[in-house]
Protein backbone atom coordinates (compact mmCIF):
# COMPACT_ATOMS: atom_id res chain seq x y z
CA UNK A 1 0.00 0.00 0.00
CA UNK A 2 1.20 3.58 -0.99
CA UNK A 3 2.05 6.03 1.71
CA UNK A 4 -1.01 8.13 -0.13
CA UNK A 5 -3.11 5.75 0.14
CA UNK A 6 -2.41 4.23 4.05
CA UNK A 7 -2.57 7.93 4.70
CA UNK A 8 -6.48 8.16 2.98
CA UNK A 9 -7.88 5.64 5.97
CA UNK A 10 -8.66 7.19 9.34
CA UNK A 11 -8.36 4.24 11.47
CA UNK A 12 -10.18 5.77 14.39
CA UNK A 13 -13.10 5.61 12.48
CA UNK A 14 -12.86 2.22 11.03
CA UNK A 15 -12.31 1.51 14.58
CA UNK A 16 -15.71 3.30 15.66
CA UNK A 17 -17.91 1.12 13.45
CA UNK A 18 -15.34 -2.54 14.00
CA UNK A 19 -16.50 -1.83 17.55
CA UNK A 20 -19.79 -2.16 16.50
CA UNK A 21 -19.39 -4.63 13.71
CA UNK A 22 -21.89 -7.47 15.43
CA UNK A 23 -24.64 -4.66 15.11
CA UNK A 24 -25.12 -3.81 11.62
CA UNK A 25 -28.00 -6.54 11.09
CA UNK A 26 -29.89 -5.22 14.20
CA UNK A 27 -32.85 -3.23 12.79
CA UNK A 28 -33.13 -1.49 16.69
CA UNK A 29 -28.80 -1.06 16.92
CA UNK A 30 -27.04 2.53 15.68
CA UNK A 31 -27.33 1.08 12.40
CA UNK A 32 -31.13 1.53 11.96
CA UNK A 33 -31.27 5.02 10.27
CA UNK A 34 -29.17 3.02 7.64
CA UNK A 35 -31.56 0.46 7.36
CA UNK A 36 -34.62 2.83 7.56
CA UNK A 37 -33.15 4.92 4.66
CA UNK A 38 -31.78 1.22 2.48
CA UNK A 39 -35.08 0.83 0.28
CA UNK A 40 -35.03 4.66 -0.47
CA UNK A 41 -31.85 5.14 -1.73
CA UNK A 42 -31.91 1.48 -3.26
CA UNK A 43 -34.84 2.58 -5.00
CA UNK A 44 -32.89 5.60 -6.38
CA UNK A 45 -30.31 3.89 -7.91
CA UNK A 46 -31.69 1.70 -9.56
CA UNK A 47 -34.19 4.70 -10.79
CA UNK A 48 -31.05 6.39 -11.35
CA UNK A 49 -29.42 3.15 -13.30
CA UNK A 50 -31.35 -0.07 -13.73
CA UNK A 51 -29.16 -2.65 -11.14
CA UNK A 52 -30.21 -5.54 -12.51
CA UNK A 53 -27.52 -7.04 -14.91
CA UNK A 54 -25.28 -4.68 -13.70
CA UNK A 55 -21.67 -5.02 -11.86
CA UNK A 56 -21.46 -3.08 -9.14
CA UNK A 57 -18.84 -1.97 -6.36
CA UNK A 58 -20.18 -0.49 -3.28
CA UNK A 59 -17.23 1.35 -1.76
CA UNK A 60 -16.98 1.64 2.43
CA UNK A 61 -19.66 -1.04 2.50
CA UNK A 62 -19.46 -2.05 6.25
CA UNK A 63 -21.85 -4.77 7.10
CA UNK A 64 -23.70 -4.80 3.71
CA UNK A 65 -26.80 -2.81 4.16
CA UNK A 66 -26.81 -1.26 0.77
CA UNK A 67 -25.05 -4.31 -0.74
CA UNK A 68 -27.22 -6.74 -0.62
CA UNK A 69 -30.21 -4.65 -1.56
CA UNK A 70 -28.45 -3.76 -4.30
CA UNK A 71 -27.69 -7.66 -4.91
CA UNK A 72 -31.21 -8.42 -4.23
CA UNK A 73 -32.54 -6.35 -7.14
CA UNK A 74 -30.45 -8.64 -9.66
CA UNK A 75 -26.99 -6.41 -9.59
CA UNK A 76 -23.59 -8.44 -9.00
CA UNK A 77 -21.98 -6.55 -6.37
CA UNK A 78 -18.71 -6.65 -4.58
CA UNK A 79 -18.52 -4.30 -1.13
CA UNK A 80 -14.75 -3.22 -0.20
CA UNK A 81 -14.16 -1.39 3.21
CA UNK A 82 -11.29 -1.27 5.83
CA UNK A 83 -12.75 -2.92 8.52
CA UNK A 84 -12.19 -6.37 8.52
CA UNK A 85 -14.81 -7.06 10.96
CA UNK A 86 -17.44 -5.14 9.22
CA UNK A 87 -17.24 -7.33 6.23
CA UNK A 88 -16.91 -10.71 8.47
CA UNK A 89 -20.31 -9.69 9.36
CA UNK A 90 -21.42 -8.85 5.75
CA UNK A 91 -19.64 -12.30 5.00
CA UNK A 92 -22.16 -14.17 7.71
CA UNK A 93 -25.29 -12.36 7.00
CA UNK A 94 -25.05 -12.88 3.11
CA UNK A 95 -24.37 -16.68 3.68
CA UNK A 96 -27.37 -16.15 6.08
CA UNK A 97 -29.98 -14.02 3.76
CA UNK A 98 -28.19 -16.14 0.46
CA UNK A 99 -27.69 -13.29 -1.42
CA UNK A 100 -24.37 -13.47 -3.25
CA UNK A 101 -22.19 -10.15 -2.78
CA UNK A 102 -18.53 -10.58 -2.93
CA UNK A 103 -16.47 -8.57 -0.01
CA UNK A 104 -12.36 -7.58 0.26
CA UNK A 105 -10.96 -5.45 2.58
CA UNK A 106 -8.90 -3.13 0.33
CA UNK A 107 -8.60 0.51 -0.40
CA UNK A 108 -10.49 1.97 -2.94
CA UNK A 109 -7.14 3.77 -4.40
CA UNK A 110 -5.56 0.54 -4.49
CA UNK A 111 -8.42 -1.39 -6.00
CA UNK A 112 -8.45 1.44 -8.90
CA UNK A 113 -4.96 1.17 -9.74
CA UNK A 114 -4.95 -3.21 -10.53
CA UNK A 115 -8.36 -3.22 -12.20
CA UNK A 116 -9.92 0.42 -13.45
CA UNK A 117 -12.79 0.69 -15.72
CA UNK A 118 -14.48 -2.89 -14.69
CA UNK A 119 -17.82 -1.86 -12.75
CA UNK A 120 -21.10 -0.60 -14.54
CA UNK A 121 -21.78 1.16 -11.08
CA UNK A 122 -19.86 2.20 -8.37
CA UNK A 123 -21.45 3.60 -5.25
CA UNK A 124 -19.78 5.39 -2.03
CA UNK A 125 -22.78 6.44 0.33
CA UNK A 126 -22.00 7.76 4.04
CA UNK A 127 -18.80 7.31 3.53
CA UNK A 128 -16.84 10.66 2.71
CA UNK A 129 -17.58 12.13 5.67
CA UNK A 130 -15.31 9.63 7.64
CA UNK A 131 -12.15 9.97 5.27
CA UNK A 132 -8.88 12.46 5.44
CA UNK A 133 -9.10 12.88 1.56
CA UNK A 134 -12.24 12.58 0.16
CA UNK A 135 -11.44 14.01 -3.24
CA UNK A 136 -8.85 10.92 -3.58
CA UNK A 137 -11.88 8.30 -2.90
CA UNK A 138 -13.94 10.27 -5.61
CA UNK A 139 -11.04 9.90 -8.04
CA UNK A 140 -10.47 5.89 -7.37
CA UNK A 141 -14.48 5.78 -7.87
CA UNK A 142 -14.22 7.41 -11.43
CA UNK A 143 -10.84 5.65 -12.60
CA UNK A 144 -13.08 2.30 -11.44
CA UNK A 145 -16.59 2.75 -12.98
CA UNK A 146 -16.61 2.47 -16.68
CA UNK A 147 -17.31 4.88 -19.55
CA UNK A 148 -20.50 6.24 -19.23
CA UNK A 149 -20.97 4.56 -16.10
CA UNK A 150 -22.63 6.00 -13.11
CA UNK A 151 -21.22 6.97 -9.65
CA UNK A 152 -23.54 7.44 -6.91
CA UNK A 153 -22.51 9.69 -3.80
CA UNK A 154 -24.15 10.27 -0.39
CA UNK A 155 -23.18 12.45 2.30
CA UNK A 156 -24.23 14.72 5.28
CA UNK A 157 -24.24 18.63 3.80
CA UNK A 158 -21.94 21.36 6.44
CA UNK A 159 -24.90 23.76 7.45
CA UNK A 160 -26.24 25.04 10.49
CA UNK A 161 -29.40 22.93 10.07
CA UNK A 162 -27.04 19.53 9.32
CA UNK A 163 -25.51 20.58 12.79
CA UNK A 164 -29.09 20.73 14.20
CA UNK A 165 -30.25 17.50 12.44
CA UNK A 166 -27.06 15.16 12.20
CA UNK A 167 -25.45 16.02 15.30
CA UNK A 168 -27.67 17.55 18.30
CA UNK A 169 -30.67 15.96 16.87
CA UNK A 170 -29.11 12.60 15.97
CA UNK A 171 -26.59 12.14 18.01
CA UNK A 172 -27.98 13.72 21.72
CA UNK A 173 -31.75 14.47 21.45
CA UNK A 174 -33.06 11.15 19.61
CA UNK A 175 -29.75 8.86 19.82
CA UNK A 176 -30.48 7.49 16.63
CA UNK A 177 -26.64 7.11 16.89
CA UNK A 178 -23.86 7.34 19.49
CA UNK A 179 -22.47 10.74 20.48
CA UNK A 180 -19.30 11.31 18.37
CA UNK A 181 -20.29 9.45 15.16
CA UNK A 182 -19.75 12.39 12.90
CA UNK A 183 -17.38 15.54 12.98
CA UNK A 184 -19.40 18.17 11.82
CA UNK A 185 -16.11 19.73 10.08
CA UNK A 186 -15.80 16.92 7.92
CA UNK A 187 -19.77 17.43 6.63
CA UNK A 188 -19.44 17.94 3.11
CA UNK A 189 -21.61 20.90 1.28
CA UNK A 190 -23.01 20.10 -2.19
CA UNK A 191 -20.83 22.85 -3.54
CA UNK A 192 -17.75 20.91 -2.75
CA UNK A 193 -18.97 17.42 -3.71
CA UNK A 194 -19.77 18.60 -6.98
CA UNK A 195 -16.52 20.38 -7.89
CA UNK A 196 -14.81 17.32 -6.48
CA UNK A 197 -16.70 15.33 -9.21
CA UNK A 198 -15.71 17.31 -11.77
CA UNK A 199 -12.15 17.88 -11.22
CA UNK A 200 -11.85 14.22 -11.57
CA UNK A 201 -14.34 14.16 -14.90
CA UNK A 202 -17.27 13.30 -13.21
CA UNK A 203 -20.31 14.63 -14.32
CA UNK A 204 -23.20 15.24 -11.82
CA UNK A 205 -26.76 14.38 -13.15
CA UNK A 206 -28.82 15.01 -10.13
CA UNK A 207 -28.94 15.48 -7.04
CA UNK A 208 -31.41 14.76 -3.80
CA UNK A 209 -32.50 15.41 0.09
CA UNK A 210 -32.78 12.56 2.42
CA UNK A 211 -35.25 14.09 4.44
CA UNK A 212 -35.97 13.11 7.81
CA UNK A 213 -39.24 13.80 9.69
CA UNK A 214 -38.63 12.63 13.55
CA UNK A 215 -42.72 13.27 14.09
CA UNK A 216 -43.58 10.47 12.01
CA UNK A 217 -40.25 8.78 12.25
CA UNK A 218 -39.88 8.68 8.66
CA UNK A 219 -37.74 9.30 6.13
CA UNK A 220 -38.28 10.89 2.20
CA UNK A 221 -36.46 11.71 -0.89
CA UNK A 222 -36.93 15.96 -1.73
CA UNK A 223 -35.65 17.06 -4.64
CA UNK A 224 -35.75 20.42 -3.40
CA UNK A 225 -34.15 19.80 -0.03
CA UNK A 226 -30.27 19.04 0.33
CA UNK A 227 -29.67 20.88 3.59
CA UNK A 228 -28.89 17.69 5.64
CA UNK A 229 -28.64 14.30 3.80
CA UNK A 230 -28.26 14.46 0.20
CA UNK A 231 -27.46 11.47 -2.56
CA UNK A 232 -25.60 12.73 -5.94
CA UNK A 233 -25.97 10.63 -9.48
CA UNK A 234 -22.59 11.40 -11.43
CA UNK A 235 -21.65 9.99 -14.62
CA UNK A 236 -18.26 9.11 -16.42
CA UNK A 237 -18.65 10.63 -19.62
CA UNK A 238 -18.94 7.53 -22.66
CA UNK A 239 -15.56 7.58 -24.43
N1 LIG B 1 -21.91 2.54 2.98
C1 LIG B 1 -22.52 1.80 4.06
C2 LIG B 1 -21.84 2.00 5.40
C3 LIG B 1 -21.66 3.45 5.85
S1 LIG B 1 -20.78 3.59 7.39
C4 LIG B 1 -23.99 2.19 4.16
O1 LIG B 1 -24.32 3.33 3.77
O2 LIG B 1 -24.80 1.37 4.60
C5 LIG B 1 -19.17 4.07 6.81
C6 LIG B 1 -18.29 2.88 6.43
O3 LIG B 1 -17.14 3.40 5.76
C7 LIG B 1 -17.79 2.05 7.60
O4 LIG B 1 -18.05 0.69 7.38
C8 LIG B 1 -16.28 2.31 7.62
O5 LIG B 1 -15.52 1.20 8.03
C9 LIG B 1 -16.02 2.64 6.16
N2 LIG B 1 -14.83 3.44 5.88
C10 LIG B 1 -14.39 4.55 6.52
N3 LIG B 1 -13.25 5.00 5.95
C11 LIG B 1 -12.97 4.15 4.93
C12 LIG B 1 -11.93 4.09 3.95
N4 LIG B 1 -10.96 5.00 3.90
N5 LIG B 1 -11.97 3.08 3.04
C13 LIG B 1 -12.97 2.17 3.06
N6 LIG B 1 -13.97 2.17 3.97
C14 LIG B 1 -13.97 3.16 4.89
Amino acid sequence: MSNTVKANVDHSEIAKFEALASRWWDMESEFKPLHDINPLRTNYIDSQCVLAGKTVLDVGCGGGILSEGMATRGASVTGIDMGEANLNTARLHALESGVNVKYQCIPVEELAARQPESFDVVTCLEMLEHVPDPESIIRACYQLVKPGGKVFFSTINRSPKSYAFAIIGAEYVLRLVPTGTHDYSKFIKPSELTRWCRNTGLAVTHMTGMVYNPLIKEYSLKDNDVSVNYLMTTEKPAE
